[in-house]
């Protein structure tokens, strides 16, 4: 079983050679264009939904605007990302959710965001922790993947969402936000799903995959 301390010390050592995920990197965006840039990014390259995204925003910044756009439209625009006709659908739904029921202010709470449409709990803890700095931890494939066996092995669980419960109980509250920051930066560089990079992993020494059977 994985300690507290040795979790905390991973944590440390990944932030001494961190890049910056897309969310660090569009900090400054207003929270719609996070929330909807998040939404956009599900089960897509970071490197296809940024400039998408962003083209996106110069026009359509915010959720009255974006409701410009009939659905065929929106998926037009966003044609280059995966599942581009089911996201328009949520965004456009999710605007008028946001003008409707939030004054058109992106809400803070867990509850609230995963009420919007295409907001599960991972893109609501993604801007619970990016824009809100509220501790949650995003769970997406890489967290699911690296903390759990054979790789880092803090966890052994089948779902990302059992996943997210089970790093809440043994990752200390005051690094649940680094987890996402962290942990998506290294699978991203250094441990990917095929072939990870281990020969450049500076936390190689607290992984069993190193010594596991490939
Ligand atoms: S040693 Fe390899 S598999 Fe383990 S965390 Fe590092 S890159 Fe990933």
């Amino acid at each position: 079983m994985v300690t507290e301390s040795e979790i905390t010390t991973v944590l440390d050592i990944l932030k001494q050679s961190k890049g910056q995920t897309m969310l660090d990197k569009y900090q400054h965006l207003p929270p719609f264009q996070l929330l909807i840039m998040t939404l956009l990014s599900a089960r897509s390259k970071d490197s296809t939904v940024i400039p998408i995204a962003l083209k996106l925003f110069e026009k359509y910044p915010t959720a009255e605007t974006m409701l410009q756009l009939k659905q065929t439209e929106l998926a037009s625009y966003i044609r280059g990302i995966g599942f581009h006709n089911t996201k328009s659908k949520h965004i456009l739904q999710l605007c008028h959710q946001l003008i409707t029921e939030f004054n058109s202010v992106v809400p803070n709470t867990l509850e609230q965001l995963t009420s919007l449409a295409g907001v599960g709990r991972k893109t609501a803890n993604c801007i619970l922790a990016y824009v809100f700095k509220i501790p949650a931890i995003a769970v997406d494939i890489h967290v699911h993947r690296i903390t759990n066996n054979p790789r880092l092995s803090w966890i052994n669980t089948k779902t990302e969402s059992q996943s997210e419960q089970a790093l809440m109980k043994i990752v200390p509250k005051k690094r649940w936000i680094e987890v996402n920051q962290l942990i998506v930066d290294h699978g991203q560089r250094i441990c990917a799903p095929i072939k990870p990079k281990c020969h450049l992993c500076h936390v190689k020494d607290y992984c069993v995959y190193t010594n596991s059977p490939k």
